[in-house]
């Protein structure tokens, strides 16, 4: 059984049909988990163009279901995952196997701030390409100055009349050319070193109250949106207290994905490693299923 249908989750379920193994795969929303909410993914081999991240995730689980994965749309409520038969619970039924791959991904992170919680679909969003068009023609704001951030505020420079990018520093963690292709925008306005001290509401957002770090100075942006994109937690709250998590959160498992518990393997962003993405997930996905064959056979 592998939990979770992003990258990770349905190359394990690629890798484990072919390999002749029964495979169900959990997902509790649409396929693509993180991806399958990213608009242009330029940076997965094999095509030139870009490519959607839906229609990526969409061609992933076909690819799974070909050889014979099945896909089970329902919320993994609990887990058993010691003794040698595995149980996972959803509202409908249990599952049992022998093997289980967990590639439950990553959330993002939230800023922390007073109201964020409240306003969250009334101003406050954490993805771009689900709610960017629903800002068009408007002043937004984006947070953050790493790959999320910098993609988020291209988007949105294309719908939106102006953006702010509030980043906490002044260099942004995404790659030099990300920075010259937001200049050439144009809509694009730098804020940096700044933090956001405070969402100005009514019944939704009207603006931001931002802080200059060095100078301590506030500055007011009046803005329709605010899209924050300051990284990631790891969706390992089911199994804490099963698998053995490191001190953010994230699963400790080798390059052979095998997790503390013996038939417990892990594969994707939840996973310890150093870079988190489409092309690390899927390879995570693959060695997890390679283990985990290796494990039924031994
Ligand atoms: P990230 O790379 O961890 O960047 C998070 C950004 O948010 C950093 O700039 C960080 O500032 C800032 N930040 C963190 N906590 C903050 C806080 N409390 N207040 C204000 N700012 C805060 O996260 P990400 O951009 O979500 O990317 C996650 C992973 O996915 C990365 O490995 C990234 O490369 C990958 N990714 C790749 C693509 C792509 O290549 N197409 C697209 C999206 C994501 P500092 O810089 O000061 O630390």
């Amino acid at each position: 059984m592998i939990i979770g249908g992003g990258p990770a989750g349905y190359t394990a379920a690629l890798y484990g049909a072919r390999a002749g193994l029964t495979v169900g795969l959990i997902e509790k929303l649409a396929p693509g988990g993180q991806m399958g909410k990213t608009d242009m993914v330029d940076n997965y081999p094999g095509f030139p163009d870009g490519i959607n991240g839906f229609e990526l995730a969409m061609n992933m689980k076909a690819g799974a279901e070909r050889f014979g994965a099945r896909t089970i749309s329902a919320q993994v409520t609990g887990l058993e995952l010691s003794g040698d038969v595995k149980t996972l619970r959803t509202p409908k039924e249990d599952y049992k196997a022998r093997t289980v791959i967990l590639a439950t991904g990553a959330q993002p992170r939230e800023l922390g701030i007073p109201n964020e919680r409240e306003l969250r679909g009334r101003g406050v969003s954490y993805c771009a390409t689900c709610d960017g068009m629903f800002y068009k023609g408007k002043t937004v704001a984006v947070v953050g100055g790493g790959n999320t951030a910098v993609a988020d505020a291209l988007y949105l420079s294309r719908i939106c009349e102006k953006i702010y990018l509030i980043h906490r520093r002044d260099k942004l963690r995404a790659p030099q050319v990300q920075q010259q292709n937001l200049e050439k925008a144009g809509n694009v306005e730098f804020i940096w070193n700044s933090v956001v001290k405070e969402l100005r509401f009514e019944q939704r957002l009207t603006g931001l109250t931002v802080g200059h770090k060095e100078t301590g100075g506030l500055r007011e942006l009046e803005c329709a949106g605010v899209f924050i994109a300051v990284g990631q937690v790891p969706e390992t709250e089911l199994f804490k207290d099963q698998v053995e998590l490191d001190s953010s959160g994230y699963v400790v498992a080798g390059e052979d994905c095998r997790t503390s518990i013996p038939g417990v393997f892990a594969a994707g962003d939840l996973r310890a490693k150093p870079l988190r993405q489409i092309v690390t997930a899927a390879s995570d996905g693959a060695v997890a299923a390679t283990a985990a064959q290796e494990f039924l056979d031994m």
